[in-house]
């Protein structure tokens, strides 16, 4: 009887198994529309910069490697994000950036879309099609995940040709980036994307013909520059152009509508350092990030019409300063070669960045900067 009873349990235990599985995935809380107040101040620019895997820690080995300093120490008001995917804790670049970007939880590796699939509308689009001018600035492909997921809707974030045709969908008004092969060089049809902007009437510049620098955009017109055929280098490598791309976007899209603006900025290769556990690589990378958040918050500054909110999708390498570190030199730790669960800050500076004092979802930061330019309910 006894051991008819313990027979029926082994039977079982496959469903007891399933069923918890099941709470496990399903018990992440479901973020809907959060009630927020009105903005002290409406913002007529939001622009959005995100350092991919700066957790806490990498933005202290930045802190304490560059004399003390940071420009992230100039914003007066912060808060804390929750990063975790629909199905998953640990969150990758393209859930949390879809989070962002859509305002919605998904399932990693997703871009634009629900955890059903269902593409959802970026705040991108929003922004342009409410007349406003659109622009991103990243130092990876400019089709990779994180700013894949302010224009594409795409089940997987690998299918980068795929999201340059989004490129061609929404007209966002100036993009610089890596990954021009994704344009030029295509592997699913005969297409050239780079063409193709061109004939929609960019101005399509590249690494191969010149500095980014070098270049003077007229605002009139819409401008695409490709950073490299694939990545772009790291920035101890002597790649330089983040912080100088990020202010010519700023003056571009002031310029470019008189709606105001929506820009993403992306850090993208911090995350690099944390995958390789390469302290040095995440210290540079966050450093440099730095630098753009300096000249954008010159930028906001000399506007008073712009909210600058920057924030990271998640952090990566379990990354530590450990006992015998210095200011200057630090040793490093690392628990993971992949993402970690940490709560993420958030910085915000300007009109409706009071919205962002407090311990929110990741999707809210979506909804903050909604409600901050006065977009009205979804
Ligand atoms: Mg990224
Ligand atoms: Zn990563």
């Amino acid at each position: 009887m006894y051991k008819r009873f313990f027979f029926l349990l082994l039977l079982l235990s496959p469903i007891f198994i399933l069923a918890q599985k099941k709470t496990a995935t399903s018990a992440a809380y479901t973020p809907t529309q959060p009630t927020l107040p009105k903005p002290l101040k409406q913002a007529k620019n939001v622009i959005l910069l995100i350092g991919d895997g700066m957790g806490l820690t990498q933005i202290s080995g930045a802190l304490y490697s560059n004399g003390n300093k940071l420009n992230l120490e100039r914003f007066p008001v912060a808060g804390l994000q929750k990063s975790y995917a629909a199905n998953d804790l640990i969150t990758d670049s393209a859930a949390s950036a879809t989070s962002f970007a859509c305002g919605v939880k998904t399932n990693n590796g997703a871009i634009g879309m629900d955890r059903d699939s269902m593409p959802v509308p970026s705040i991108l689009e929003e922004a342009e099609a409410k007349g406003l001018a659109t622009g991103m600035v990243v130092t990876s492909t400019i089709t990779h995940a994180t700013p894949a997921a302010f224009i594409a809707h795409v089940k997987s974030r690998k299918s980068e040709e795929e999201i340059a045709e989004a490129f061609l969908k929404t007209e966002i008004d100036f993009f610089v980036g890596g990954g021009e092969k994704f344009f030029n060089q295509r592997t699913i049809d005969q297409r050239n994307l780079s063409d193709e902007l061109t004939k929609k009437g960019y101005l399509v510049a590249d690494f191969s013909k010149g500095n980014l620098t070098d270049l003077n955009p007229d605002p009139k017109q819409n401008f695409a520059y490709f950073s490299a055929a694939e990545n772009p280098l790291p920035v101890s490598s002597g790649r330089t152009y983040l912080a100088p791309a990020s202010k010519m976007a700023a003056d571009f899209l002031k310029v470019h509508s008189d709606k105001g603006f929506f820009l993403m900025i992306e850090g993208s290769q911090i995350d690099w350092g944390g995958h390789g556990n390469n302290s040095d690589y995440i210290v540079s990378e966050t450093i440099d990030f730095d630098k753009a958040i300096g000249l954008i918050l010159d930028f906001a500054k000399a506007d008073g019409e712009t909210l600058v909110v920057v924030t990271a999708d998640h952090e990566t390498g379990g990354y530590a300063l450990n006992p015998g570190s210095e200011f200057g030199k630090m040793t490093a730790g690392f628990t993971t070669a992949g993402h970690s669960a940490q709560l993420i800050p958030v910085f915000a500076y300007g009109p409706g960045s009071e919205l962002f004092y407090g311990t929110y979802e990741n999707t809210d930061i979506y909804w903050r900067m909604r409600k901050a330019l006065g977009f009205e309910n979804k």
